[in-house]
């Protein structure tokens, strides 16, 4: 029960020692009383013996003489001794000889069978009163116990004292005592108590002595420096933990935002992309119906894009594609949506407009922005843009439909001439709808080379000989009748016909020129056009000495006429494509000279052999006084940089006889042959001059 009991250690260390030494002083306490008693008793006997014997032998006589007054004397001396209260002395056959008896003392009537014993509380002994060695008689003395037991009383009351004083210092000792045993076990708990209240293992325990607890506090001490340890590692597994957890969220959550963005933008430019763009466009009509405003859609497409890829290589256009994203993103605000759409097209919503001239200047303001050069890898690249512009609700009541209409519109621009911005009007659907029905014809008619060649003289000023022809595409649809090149031209280069259109005249006009001269060296050149882009296409040189090999046609006598526009675009490789054609001993000449307004160094620097006066200043020859001015100088300054000068479009004698007076090396135009078919053109060059003006 002490055990198990709910006291502290302290209580049940005290009680532990207090009754060990209660016990202990209690049991010696017992003992000496007894002992004493025993004691007592023994010595009692003793000493009534020896009275007994002195008394006897003074009796010797009495007995002897028959004397009791004499023996009643002897007796009577007894009177000193207090703790004798009667005597008697019994003759040999037991009569009573003489007695004493103090007050209130008494005498027993027999004598007693036995040496020594007690009689009524009192003790008493018998003894013999031997003469010469015989007895004669007996004496019995017997003790009041009263006296004795005074004594033992007051021995019981010191021995009680004894054993409370001790019992007191007991307790005084073992509440010190305890302590050595139970405050190193009460710290040892305290610690442990704090330790777990405060969940700090760096605590350690106080170490007060060497014994068990000493060592039990030891072991204590380094469990808790285990447990230190351990949760030590735990903390940094745990932080590790945590960090790891936290930088995986992060990671997650980044690549949920990347998800997300690339769900809704273009990878390529990071622009909204066509998802975006629709939702907002639907948000945008929703909203315009729900509280009315004016809208604004504008489809944008990047006149000639194809070119670049095919010709300088995706990873050109690409980067291209991000410039001009970023252009066109600074003219937007911010509550205005611009999206890639796809390819080369791009969109822009313009929300609450409030007329169509704020999205005509948003729409001059995007095609200024790409107006300065654009450097990719070298390229200086002259991007322009086509503009359609959609208003709602003006011209569509849906997204999708407003969507078509500015595509259309955008078209049209392209039409047009690139880099325009045309309106929406209802008219456009029918145009848009031959186009694409044009484009799917073309297409099929390169795809089946039903395309044939038209050739244009050119002849030399002075003699009128023809010098050269012009290889100039044809397509006559079935359905469609004859479709003019300035139609299917610029169509074909946006759908990216254009460099099989080309590969293709160059390779029949080659072959059918050969042919005229029964595979003999031609006696005139052969001029093929090249698209704008096409120039700069890297294997341009392969191409061409290819043909030049399968045809057998001379590379001297050929000429490959490319627009002014091409020689904004300039590069190393452009340069080297240049150098390469030339060592082929192929010419160049740069075609509708005059529009582009090239720069005269930059033409210096070029490798070129000819210059073509474009048609719109011959044909004003006469008319305008500016346009004469420019042909004349045109004309000298071809001169002065080595180049020879042809002029395009001559209609009139006029015209003519302007041009030779002032010194143009070649002339070609409708006065002097129409483009004809190739069977035609054979007869014609038979004759060495033109006749109609012999
Ligand atoms: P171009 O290379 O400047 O060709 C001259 C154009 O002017 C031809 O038109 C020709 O028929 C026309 N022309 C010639 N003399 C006169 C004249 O006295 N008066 C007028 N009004 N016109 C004259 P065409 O054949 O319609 O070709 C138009 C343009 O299409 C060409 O201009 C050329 O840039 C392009 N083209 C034609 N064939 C090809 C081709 O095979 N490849 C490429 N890339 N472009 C071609
Ligand atoms: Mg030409
Ligand atoms: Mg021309």
């Amino acid at each position: 029960m002490l055990i198990q009991g709910g006291y502290s250690i302290r209580k049940k260390l005290m009680l532990v020692l207090l009754l060990t030494s209660g016990s202990a002083l209690l049991i010696s306490a017992i003992g000496f009383v007894v002992s004493d008693w025993y004691s007592l008793q023994t010595s009692t006997i003793e000493r009534l013996r020896a009275e007994a014997g002195i008394i006897g032998n003074n009796s010797v006589a009495a007995i002897t003489f028959d004397d009791p007054d004499s023996a009643q004397g002897t007796l009577s001396t007894l009177e000193a001794e207090v703790a004798i209260v009667s005597a008697a002395l019994f003759l040999k056959d037991g009569s009573l000889f003489a007695s004493y008896k103090r007050d209130g003392g008494s005498l027993p009537l027999e004598h007693p069978d036995k040496e020594s014993g007690s009689i009524n509380g009192n003790l008493f002994v018998v003894a013999p009163v031997k003469l010469e060695g015989e007895a004669i008689g007996s004496i019995l003395l017997v003790s009041d116990l009263s006296y004795w037991k005074q004594r033992q009383l007051l021995h019981l009351i010191i021995g009680l004292g004894v054993l409370l004083a001790s019992f007191i210092v007991a307790l005084i000792i073992s509440s010190r005592l305890q302590r050595v045993v139970s405050v190193p076990i009460v710290k040892l708990a305290e610690t442990a108590r704090r330790v777990t209240e405060q969940n700090d293992y760096s605590l350690r325990a106080k170490k007060l002595s060497k014994d068990e607890i000493g060592s039990l506090v030891d072991d204590f001490n380094s469990m808790l420096q285990q447990i230190q340890e351990q949760d030590a590692e735990l903390k940094k597994v745990q932080e590790h933990l945590e960090e790891t957890v936290e930088i995986r969220t992060s990671e997650l959550t980044e690549l949920t935002l990347q998800l997300e963005h690339q769900v809704y933008h273009d990878t390529l430019t990071g622009l909204a992309n066509r998802i975006t763009f629709d939702d907002r466009l639907q948000l945008a009509i929703d909203q315009s119906r729900r509280y009315g405003g004016n809208l604004a859609i504008l489809f944008l497409d990047l006149d000639r894009f194809k070119v670049v890829n095919d010709t300088l290589g995706h990873a050109i256009g690409d980067k291209l594609l991000i410039q001009v994203a970023k252009r066109f993103s600074s003219c937007i605000r911010a509550s205005d949506t611009l999206a890639r759409l796809g390819g080369d097209e791009f969109g822009v919503l313009l929300m609450q407009i409030n007329s169509a001239t704020e999205a005509a200047d948003v729409a001059n303001k995007l095609i200024k922005a790409i107006a300065d050069p654009i450097e990719v890898e070298g390229y200086s690249l002259h991007p322009s843009t086509s503009i359609g512009i959609c208003l709602f609700p003006d011209d569509g009541d849906n997204a999708e439909t407003i969507l078509k209409n500015a595509d259309t519109a955008m078209y049209r621009s392209k039409d047009q001439g690139y880099n325009q911005i045309t309106f929406f009007s209802s008219e456009m659907n029918a145009q848009i709808v031959r186009r694409h029905s044009l484009e799917n014809k073309l297409r099929q008619a390169v795809r089946e080379e039903r395309l044939n060649i038209h050739y244009q003289p050119r002849l030399d000023t002075e003699s009128l000989n023809i010098i050269g022809v012009e290889a100039l595409a044809r397509w006559t649809d079935p359905e469609e009748g004859e479709i003019t090149p300035s139609e299917f031209i610029p169509l074909a280069e946006d759908c990216g016909l254009i460099r099989d259109i080309d590969e293709w005249v160059l390779k029949s006009a080659c072959s059918e020129v050969l042919k005229w001269y029964g595979g003999e060296t031609p006696q005139i050149s052969l001029s093929v056009n090249l698209s704008p882009g096409k120039f700069i296409r890297k294997d341009l040189h392969k191409m061409v000495k290819q043909t030049l090999s399968h045809t057998g046609f001379p590379g001297s006598q050929l000429e490959l006429e490319i627009t002014e526009s091409l020689f904004g675009q300039e590069s190393e490789d452009a340069m080297g494509v240049f150098e390469q054609l030339r060592e082929l001993g192929v010419e160049i000449s740069v075609d509708d000279f005059g529009t582009a307004y090239s720069s005269l160094s930059r033409l210096k620097q070029r490798p070129l052999n000819t210059l073509k006066i474009d048609q719109s200043f011959v044909r004003d020859l006469g008319k305008d006084p500016d346009d004469e001015t420019i042909v004349r100088t045109i004309i000298t300054m071809a001169h002065n940089l080595n180049l020879k000068v042809v002029a395009e479009g001559v209609e009139t004698e006029d015209q003519y006889n302007f041009v030779k007076q002032h010194g143009c090396d070649a002339v070609q135009g409708f006065l002097f042959g129409k483009p004809v078919p190739a069977e035609e053109m054979e007869k014609l060059i038979k004759g060495v001059k033109y006749k109609g003006l012999e």
